[in-house]
């Protein structure tokens, strides 16, 4: 790095000892030096004020003329200048380059800063949720989008979760709007119209809904004729007897599936009981156990260790339901030799209804799918034992439905463990 400094001092020494010089003449060094010094300070102030009236134009021109360090000082500010100034263009092109890139999405996004002032919005965000930008930037978010769902979802500042809401521009428009945190605690928001597929998944539910319900009389009257001929017939080796008692069995098994589906769809539409009952969870268990046992079980052992003092808060028909398919299950997928064990667990960490087998068990890959709706890992196997794929799907709406969750262990060939988990505020034992 050049020094500037020597030069600097080479001319203030020589500054001080030409005029301490001349003065010496006369006797009078020191009167000299200090007026040496004095007009070095003068003319020092004089290039300080030449920078100041530069820095205060701000002006795109080059900086004053100025020897040594001076000059240098100069130069160096006015190359700071223009580093930062391209600098400040680059982030500038950078930041209206993602303005444009989310101006254009079909989604509203909102910028918030820390305290829930507005930041910035996009184009969406007018038609979608009413804002307007720049008129209001700074505005507190919740004061301009008043639907109180939104507010207790902006004040939670849990954005886990998507938020449904009507639309605060058009009452005819739902939003599924989410929210993440950017930065120092600012946020982000996202609100996508969802109008179409609300609207689709409810024509799709209304017609699962409509379908099962029509089909219902038709095979009602089918199967009660299927039945009236089976009564009449007098041989079991007759060809028509034989296919009669296949058109029965095919007419029982649409009749379990119809049942199933207006199950699930009820489930879907119907909102959950808001006064829940207090089930006795060793009686309902029992209860189970005892009809599966009187539908026929073979040469399978079944055994309850569920207790007596147990109470669940939730709706009998939809637990009882639950229950009866995983019980169902694990006599379905089970060897006619196998065990099967029902079991309640209840801690400071919620409720446990256990089903245990030692069945056919479901390999790891499956598992995750086993809940969705008309999955079946072996359908061969499914089909011949009745089911309809839509067993652990319902049992998963109605846990969902009571606020807790299916948990699924299992092993090929080893057999398997389902778990309902309920959380502790819906227990009641009668020792509390
Ligand atoms: P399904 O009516 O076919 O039994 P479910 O929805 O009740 O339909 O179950 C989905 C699939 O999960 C079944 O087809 C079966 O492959 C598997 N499954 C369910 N319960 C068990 C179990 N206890 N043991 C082994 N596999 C099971």
């Amino acid at each position: 790095m050049t020094t500037y400094w020597k030069p600097e001092l080479i001319r203030l020494s020589l500054f001080a000892m030409v005029f301490a010089g001349i003065a010496s003449i006369w006797h009078q060094f020191t009167v000299g030096l200090a007026v040496g010094l004095f007009i070095y300070i003068i003319w020092s102030i004089y290039q300080l004020n030449k920078i100041h009236g530069w820095l205060v134009n701000l002006t795109d021109d080059e900086p004053p003329e100025a020897p040594g360090l001076w000059g240098e000082i100069f130069d160096n500010i006015y190359h700071l200048q223009r580093r930062n100034k391209e600098e400040k263009s680059r982030l500038k092109a950078t930041v209206d380059y993602l303005q444009d890139s989310f101006s254009s999405l079909a989604d509203a996004v909102v910028m918030v800063d820390k305290r829930g002032n507005i930041v910035w919005s996009n184009k969406s965000a007018e038609h979608l949720l009413g804002l307007n930008y720049p008129q209001d930037m700074k505005q507190y978010l919740p004061n301009l989008i008043r639907e109180p769902k939104f507010t207790d979802y902006f004040h939670a500042e849990v954005f886990d979760q998507y938020l449904e809401i009507i639309s605060p521009a058009n009452d005819y428009v739902t939003l599924q709007v989410h929210i993440t945190f950017f930065g120092k605690r600012n946020k982000l928001l996202f609100a996508r119209d969802v109008t179409n597929m609300i609207q689709l998944e409810r024509m799709r539910q209304d017609f699962v809904a409509n379908v099962s319900h029509e089909l219902r009389t038709p095979l009602t009257v089918i199967r009660g004729y299927l039945e009236t001929f089976q009564d009449f017939q007098v041989s079991e080796d007759d060809h028509f007897s034989s296919a009669l008692k296949q058109m029965l069995g095919q007419t029982h098994r649409m009749d379990t599936l119809v049942k199933d589906l207006i199950m699930l769809s009820r489930l879907e539409t119907v909102p959950k009981s808001q006064q829940p009952e207090k089930i006795n969870i060793g009686d309902l268990a029992a209860n189970i156990c005892n009809e599966l046992i009187a539908s026929g079980i073979e040469q399978r052992t079944l055994n309850n260790y569920c207790p007596q003092d147990v109470f669940l808060l939730g709706d009998l028909d939809e637990i009882r339901s639950a229950f009866t398919n995983l019980l169902t299950n694990a006599v379905r997928y089970t060897d006619s030799d196998g065990t099967i064990e029902v079991s309640w667990k209840s801690d400071e960490n919620g409720g446990f209804f256990k089903v245990t087998d030692n069945g056919v068990g479901i390999s790891a890959e499956h598992i995750p799918r086993v809940t969705e709706r008309f999955y079946r890992v072996d359908k061969s196997r499914s089909v011949k034992t009745g089911g309809t794929g839509l067993g652990l799907a319902i049992v998963k709406h109605i846990l969902i439905r009571h606020n807790a969750s299916l948990k699924i262990e299992s092993e090929l060939n080893h057999g398997s463990t389902f778990t309902c988990c309920f959380s502790a505020s819906d227990v009641i034992s009668n020792s509390k």
